[in-house]
């Protein structure tokens, strides 16, 4: 099926429907722009007002509608440009002028991405509002790293959380929770405070030899994949010089499919595999 045919199909039977008035939360996923959700990309061809992050991908931003009129509220971390309170006026205010908007999103708007409080503000605004999940970064970038989250035998389970510090500075999570061996762990914005993640994993009991990686960008064209282990992170991201978007990944998954030359995001040559014993 072509994708115009898909589309044609969609347009009679899809359930995105965009109207004057509403609002739709969309994730747009890591970056690459073929993650999108087919029902992403009806939503952004629908919209009128487009209200942004930072972590939306050039590639994507280029698929707006040419005449959507487009709000970029991107955070930085401690350079809030526009706050929270803001964005979620900003929806309502948009909405009540009787536009389509589109609230677009890196990765998966309820995962670390505060949809949950978007939608809530709008709704109690009396503004209806459209939910549409992305591939989060956890997600998309360990595969289009070679990394698999779980394995039999490897991992049994996947834990993503987040390292960024409360409001009063502090760091308090589940440290004990995150220690075991068959537990990968995926910690989101984790750079800034990474060695005191480091420092309280190991002395909660993970092996400090246990492998861990660092995606930076994943699924982009600047993805840049760094493996080494639990007590080296701290050194490779002084080496390399590695910002945010970067993502943590700490789990014996890490090296399951080393012998993998990734050729390039995303894709594993079968030319270059050595079986991992
Ligand atoms: N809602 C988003 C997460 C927002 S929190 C999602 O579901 O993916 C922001 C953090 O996500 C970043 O600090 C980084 O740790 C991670 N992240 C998001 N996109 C990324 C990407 N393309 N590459 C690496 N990390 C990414």
């Amino acid at each position: 099926m072509t994708i115009e045919v898909l589309g044609a199909k969609l347009s009679k039977h899809g359930k995105a429907n965009l109207k004057a008035g509403e609002v739709a939360l969309v994730g747009a996923g890591p970056g690459d722009a073929e993650l999108l959700t087919i029902r992403a990309l009806r939503f952004i061809q629908q919209a009128e007002v487009v209200v942004f992050d930072r972590l939306v991908s050039d590639e994507i931003l280029s698929m707006l509608p040419q005449d959507a009129e487009q709000f970029y509220v991107g955070k930085k971390r401690s350079k809030h440009s526009v706050s929270q309170e803001d964005i979620n006026q900003l929806l309502v205010d948009q909405a009540k002028l009787g536009k389509r908007v589109l609230r677009l999103k890196g990765g998966d708007p309820f995962i670390f991405g505060r949809g949950g409080e978007e939608a809530e503000y709008v709704l109690k605004r009396g503004v209806s509002c459209h939910i549409c999940p992305g591939i989060t970064a956890a997600s998309g970038c360990t595969t289009y790293a070679g990394i698999p989250l779980t394995h039999r035998g490897v991992a049994q389970g996947c834990t993503f959380i987040t390292g960024n510090m409360q409001d009063d500075g502090q760091l308090n999570l589940p440290w004990q929770s995150l220690t075991a061996s068959s537990q990968t762990v995926v910690f989101y914005m984790g750079i800034i405070t990474l060695p005191l993640i480091v420092k309280e994993l190991i002395r909660h009991g993970r092996a400090a030899s246990t492998p861990a990686a660092l995606i930076y960008k994943g699924t982009q064209p600047e993805q840049e994949v760094f493996r080494g282990q639990l007590d080296t992170l701290e050194q490779l991201i002084t080496e390399h010089n590695i910002k945010p978007p970067t993502l943590i990944v700490i789990g014996d998954v890490i090296n399951q499919l080393t012998e993998h030359q990734l050729s390039r995001p995303g894709f594993l040559r079968a030319d270059e595999y050595v079986a991992n014993q």
